[in-house]
């Protein structure tokens, strides 16, 4: 029961596809591969945060930042399924081009491979908010070694494939509002959260590290 629950995202992603064939006639690869790869990475989050059990000893979240955190999961989850199951949102409907198609299908396919790697590698040093967690270890190799902030890579490269995807411009764009407006007021505070438990080590991986997107040269 707790696995549905965990799943139940996915599974109202999964249910909206008869939905949105009921109400349109058809829908578009387009429509499905937004709906297949949404599936695809909340069943990766649900997979890799499993069973977690690492203690918090700091927690580090403000009303700032519960607000952004909520306004996410309105732009990336429940705009998008209202759009998918009613025609609250209908007037927003528009057809991508093919390239934005393939565009969006590139995005969101690399986004949920970036969103799985860093949740493989950061393990059980994962929250959704700010946090330090019992004996926790910096992570600096794998993706971690390529960028500082992988997940966040994921995110954005999702929310583009959001945004390209999802045949409606106003729940399409509403993730990457939301989702840039979490990363602005958060990167620093979190930068700043490594730096006081770690303090020279990260100064160190941060230095040799780009923060989003990885440096084409090979490093020695
Ligand atoms: N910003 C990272 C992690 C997101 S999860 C990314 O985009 O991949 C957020 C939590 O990860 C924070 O509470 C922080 O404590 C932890 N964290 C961030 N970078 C880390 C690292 N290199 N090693 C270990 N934990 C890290």
């Amino acid at each position: 029961m707790t696995m549905v629950k965990r799943l139940s995202g996915a599974i109202l992603f999964l249910l909206a596809v008869p939905v949105f064939v009921w109400r349109h006639g058809e829908i578009t690869y387009a429509t499905l591969c937004y709906v297949a790869f949404t599936i695809g990475w909340l069943v990766i989050r649900e997979r890799l945060t499993r069973g977690q059990t690492l203690k918090t000893v700091t927690a580090n979240v403000d009303g700032l930042e519960k607000a952004t955190l909520f306004a996410t999961a309105i732009g990336m989850m429940l705009l998008p399924v209202i759009a998918l199951y009613t025609p609250l949102l209908d007037f927003a409907l528009y057809t991508p081009t093919m390239a934005a198609f393939i565009a969006g299908t590139v995005a969101m396919a690399l986004g949920a491979y970036v969103f799985y790697r860093a949740h493989a590698d950061l393990g059980a040093y994962w929250s959704p908010t700010l946090e330090i967690r019992d004996g926790h270890q910096l992570i600096t190799s794998g993706i971690y070694g390529r960028v500082r902030h992988p997940m966040y890579t994921a995110i954005f490269l999702i929310c583009i494939g959001q945004a390209l995807l999802l045949e409606n411009w106003l729940a399409g764009i509403a993730g990457m509002i939301a989702f840039t407006a979490l990363y602005v007021l958060r990167v620093g505070r979190e930068e700043k959260l490594m730096i006081e438990q770690f303090g020279e080590t990260y100064q160190a991986y941060a230095a040799r590290t780009p923060l989003l997107i990885p440096s084409l040269r090979t490093r020695s």
